[in-house]
Parts: C-alpha cells; structure tokens; sequence
C-alpha cells in the first residue's frame, strides 16, 4: 500500500536555534506557532508545551515537574545545541487559575512578568549564558485577538 508523504521537506541536521517552552493550552498554540516563526525569525525550534510553560522552574528542585522541565532544556541545549530559550506565558492561564484569579488584567500581566523573570534565572542556571527571551501573549481589550508581546 502506497503511503501518503506530509508536505514537508525532512531536515537531516537536528541542531535547533531556539527551543519554546510554552503552555499546552490548545488557544494560544497557532499564535505562538506563529509570532515565533514569523515574528521573530525563528524557523528551527524545540516545543516544549506544559501547562503554566516555566511555571514549573518555581517549584523546588526535587518536584517532579521541575525535573521534567529542566530535562527537556537541557537536553535541547546537549544534543540540538540552542542558542536561545523562548519563555512564553499567556493570558487566562489555567495553570496560574485563569483570569478569574486576579483583580484585572494589568495585575495578571505583572504576575506573568514576575514569574517569567524568576524562570530566565532558572533557566540561566541551567545553561549559563543562554539568550532568554520572555513573551507574553495578552488578549486585546475586547479579547478577541491575542497580542503577544517581547517583555524585556
Ligand atoms: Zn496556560
């Protein structure tokens, strides 16, 4: 039986430039896809999606979602020798009890913010010297459309 190819060219070469690490949540998945291949350039990446994306690099060492996460990085920095690390929060996160949990968007952005610089510092500790950028994928007022934004 013949067997139907994807319409894609197979890469031979596994290095990566960047490896995303972003949240499962089906909603946020095409925009993300998108502002990071063409918004920022990137065509080659390592996916890794969890619930909360870096959340998991706050728990303690020994948690077993952090070592999931850690893994996944490090084994994107061994053996696909990234250069960067993409840190991708978004609005309404389930992993952080969704909008609902915080008095108004600009209060759940700050929380993002927060989190996403104390995760860039795991990170670092996990390859020193890496570029870490922190995106943030806020709603627009009328949360129709998703607006992602680079966080310095
Ligand atoms: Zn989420």
């Amino acid at each position: 039986m013949e067997q139907n190819t994807c319409p894609f060219t197979y890469q031979e070469d596994h290095e990566a430039e960047a490896v995303a690490i972003f949240c499962m949540d089906h909603r946020f998945q095409k925009a993300t896809h998108h502002f990071i291949e063409d918004g920022l350039g990137i065509k080659h990446y390592d996916r890794v999606t969890i619930a909360g994306a870096g959340k998991s690099l706050l728990e303690p060492k020994d948690d077993p979602d952090y070592q999931v996460l850690e893994k996944q990085i490090d084994l994107s920095a061994h053996l696909h020798k990234i250069k960067k690390v993409l840190i991708v929060h978004h609005a309404d996160c389930g992993a952080y009890g969704g909008k609902k949990s915080f008095g108004n968007s600009d209060v759940e952005e700050q929380k993002h913010l927060d989190d996403m610089e104390a995760i860039k510092q795991k990170v670092l500790g996990i390859i020193p010297g890496v570029e870490v950028i922190k995106i943030y994928m806020a709603l627009t007022e009328d949360k129709k459309k998703i607006k992602p934004q680079i966080v310095s």
